[in-house]
């Protein structure tokens, strides 16, 4: 049957063609010449895209550069690549123009004549990360908040994070012109894919859209599809009505729709035909029997945490979500904070925080010592995303820089790789989840998210063996953008206090 379908189709593309053909006839050399104009335009892009996008000369971006060559090979390096594949020690990467040229190892690798060859024994190297709830701005205790337009892009790119999402936007329109000036090679940062302001209904933050109706929904998703957002994110007391209308205009618009959800369970989401959900366990209320239809109900977070993760109605979940392909944004480093008798891990954070922002976000933190939830329950939600992923989710994962304000860009991005770990994740499980899924929920996995022959070369290299040692990902010397290395610990040592002001 299926076979007969096939080539009744084909059959019925022949057959058109060739009456195509039979009209066409006459204009048949206009035909040719715009085929041979089409097919120089197509070559001249091609060589375009072959060559990286270099920093402009006397820039902010040409300032942080540390690796400019044509063509540049990474001798001696241990690999994980992103696919989930195992780690593969002494590995030659070959990087010509802005792309990877070879992967493989020592001596089965030709290094180019010419090639900038950097020794990198005891190094690792892992694709660039990309962060799925990556904001460019900041919210930290004591109702603080801040657009970081220039320590985001720097702290994100310094700490191996190529590609972000904004994942909900307060200023959209310096998201939109951060995204250009970076593009441009003004300035230094990550790729951006900005989402609109966030949708919700009433009893939403000052900064969101509250939807009225879903005519409205309609209206705003057309206007920012327009100015070039290409996701949206939906907010936790959205209604289906507008959600799905959301939905379903983006979707006309060729854009997407994620949710920090809640008065609109996972589940039902999914049948709103929702593109990918954030946060995992705390914040899905397909676990809270008797909510009304577009309740949020209070103290979800304290409620969905203590669901086994081995229960029916858990496997009902991820049923729906994997069979309609909506993957799953993990976001530990931001819950974290939320927990007791959890390290404050990082002097790095403490020192890029403004002193003010650093003293409120340590009392808070004192505070969540005594009074915080039980870590056991950040052990579950951690639990629900193996168990998604091992149900065969793709589990993506992004920083989400707000609560108190202990989770910066990229140095939460770094912290959510270590979290994998001890939720359970191999190492190359977990670098595929903060790398090549991430990718594949922007559709943008043909050019990036692996270490492979053929892809961009977007890497990130650090000293030491991340496969012994998780907190090897916060050793990061050199990160590869577009083929361009540039000088990590410099990018960071710019931000110091500078997180919370700007
Ligand atoms: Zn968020």
């Amino acid at each position: 049957m299926a076979v007969h379908g096939i080539d009744s189709i084909t059959g019925g593309m022949m057959a058109m063609h060739t009456t195509r053909n039979r009209t066409a006839a006459p204009g048949g050399t206009a035909l040719a010449a715009l085929a041979v104009a089409v097919a120089a335009v197509v070559s001249v892009l091609a060589s375009a895209s072959a060559s990286a996008q270099r920093p402009l000369d006397g820039s902010q971006a040409a300032s942080y550069v540390a690796v400019n060559a044509e063509t540049v090979a990474l001798r001696g390096i241990t690999v994980l690549d992103g696919t989930g594949g195992p780690a593969l020690q002494n590995q030659t990467v070959v990087i010509e123009g802005n792309r990877i040229s070879a992967v493989g190892a020592a001596g089965q690798v030709q290094i180019p004549a010419g090639a900038e060859v950097m020794e990198l024994s005891g190094h690792t190297v892992i694709p660039g990360m990309v962060g799925l709830h990556n904001h460019l701005y900041y919210t930290a205790a004591g109702g603080r908040a801040a657009q970081l337009t220039y320590s985001a892009p720097r702290l994100y790119l310094g700490s191996g994070v190529t590609t972000v999402r904004t994942t909900g936007s307060r200023q959209p329109f310096a998201e939109l012109n951060l995204r250009a000036e970076i593009e441009r090679g003004s300035v230094p940062g990550p790729r951006i894919h900005v989402t609109a302001p966030y949708i919700t209904a009433g009893g939403g933050m000052s900064t969101m859209t509250m939807l009225e109706s879903p005519e409205q929904a309609r209206r705003f998703v057309r206007y920012w599809a327009a100015e070039g957002a290409t996701w949206l994110k939906a907010y936790t007391n959205i209604r289906s009505e507008e959600l799905g209308a959301a939905i379903d205009e983006a979707h006309k618009q060729g854009i997407k729709v994620t949710g920090h959800l809640c008065s609109v369970s996972f589940t039902e989401a999914v049948a709103l035909g929702i593109d990918n959900i954030e946060h995992g366990l705390p914040t899905n209320s397909d676990y809270s029997p008797g909510r009304a239809e577009d309740e949020c109900p209070s103290g979800l977070l304290a409620s969905a945490t203590q669901v086994d993760v081995a229960s029916p109605e858990v496997a009902a979940t991820f049923k729906a979500m994997i069979d309609a392909g909506v993957p799953m944004t993990s976001t530990l480093a931001v819950y974290e904070l939320f927990f007791q008798g959890r390290p404050v891990q990082d002097a790095r954070s403490l020192d890029a925080m403004a002193p003010a922002v650093r003293e409120d976000y340590l009392a808070s933190k004192a505070q969540i010592d005594e009074t915080g939830y039980p870590v056991e329950w950040l052990k579950n939600a951690m639990a629900y995303e193996k168990a998604f992923h091992d149900a065969g989710g793709v589990l993506a994962a992004g920083v989400d820089p707000t609560g108190n304000g202990g989770a910066l860009p990229g140095y939460g991005d770094q912290r959510n790789y270590e979290l994998l770990i001890e939720g359970g994740f191999s190492p190359a499980e977990a670098v595929k989840v903060v790398s090549a899924n991430g990718a594949r929920v922007l559709d943008v996995f043909d050019d990036l998210g692996t270490v492979e022959a053929g892809k961009i070369a977007d890497l990130v290299v650090m000293t030491g063996d991340l496969t012994a040692d998780p907190s090897a990902i916060r050793n990061v010397t050199v990160v590869f953008k577009d083929g361009v290395g540039y000088d990590s610990p410099k990018m960071l040592e710019d931000v110091r206090g500078r997180v919370g002001i700007s």
